[in-house]
């Protein structure tokens, strides 16, 4: 199949380097003819997104810290300069002080949740209220969340409870934009080796779980992950809103560790 995205144009947020999620996501996009644009968090990363934004033609890159609400507006108002509309949007950010991401939920700090919560819950909704005014009639919004929002994983602690009002955001933002046609989902990806899941204490042991205990014995990769993304920013799920679709394997499905696992 080719040219699924022809003709549409997207802003990805979240490239941090070749492992991140977000660049699964723009690979699979690119390839069916999608017109990309990138945001990138300070001039360190911009470095390593450019040269990978150039690998799938795009040269519009825009500097965006979602703790800064003038670079969020700053961003859209670039892309209504340049496109003067928008077709889909891929949040794919998220942030908590790795100190908190080990030990007990119970000792996360105030400062720590507000900032995790700003970062990886609530940018979503600007992001989506900016992103929509500039849909008109039509488009698809998807972010990224994570299975420890709805059972607890270890150390994953309040970065679960900000997935938990990310989650709920999709389904409320999904309502506010369905009737001019404009869709927000999720996809909730297994475990994947990136900058963002290495700061999650004993990562190495929640990836080696998940390959002996999800029925497809294995973790996903971010190009599983991009096309189920193709999916759902492309009009293939025209009538798919408000939905947390598991990349996972299928692990969210089990409710114990598998007999090989346990020896038997
Ligand atoms: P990553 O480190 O490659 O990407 C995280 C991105 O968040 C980076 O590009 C970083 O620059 C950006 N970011 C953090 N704080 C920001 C800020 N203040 N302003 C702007 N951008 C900011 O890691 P990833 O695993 O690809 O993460 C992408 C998303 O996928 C996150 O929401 C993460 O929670 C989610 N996710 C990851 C996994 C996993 O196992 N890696 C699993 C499920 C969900």
């Amino acid at each position: 199949m080719h040219g699924l995205m022809q003709g549409k144009r997207g802003l990805i947020m979240g490239v941090a380097n070749s492992h991140s999620i977000a660049w699964g996501i723009s690979k699979a996009l690119a390839a069916q003819g999608a017109e990309l644009a990138f945001t990138y968090q300070g001039e360190a990363l911009e470095r390593r997104v450019r040269p990978l934004a150039a690998e799938v033609n795009s040269d519009f890159l825009l500097e965006c810290d979602v703790e800064n609400i003038e670079s969020v507006d700053r961003v859209f108002s670039s892309i209504e300069a340049r496109w003067s509309g928008l077709d889909f949007v891929v949040h794919a950010i998220g942030f908590s002080d790795k100190n908190e991401l080990k030990g007990l939920y119970a000792d996360t700090t105030r400062d720590n949740f507000v900032r995790t919560m700003v970062i990886s819950c609530f940018s979503f909704t600007e992001v989506a209220k900016r992103a929509a005014n500039l849909m008109g009639e039509g488009g698809s919004m998807l972010t990224l969340t994570y299975g420890g929002s709805m059972r607890v994983m270890p150390n994953y602690n309040v970065m679960g409870v900000a997935k938990a009002g990310l989650e709920a955001s999709v389904r409320y933002l999904s309502s506010d934009f369905g009737p001019r046609g404009i869709r927000v989902n999720a996809i909730s990806a297994g475990p994947i080796r990136t900058l963002a899941g290495a700061g999650i204490s004993d990562a190495r042991a929640m990836l080696s779980w998940q390959q002996k205990n999800s029925p497809l014995r294995r973790t996903v990769t971010i190009e599983d992950v991009g096309n189920s993304a193709l999916y759902l920013l492309s009009d293939m799920s025209k009538g798919v809103t408000g939905e947390i679709h598991y990349v996972d394997s299928g692990y969210n499905i089990t409710s114990m560790p598998t007999l090989e696992a346990l020896g038997r």
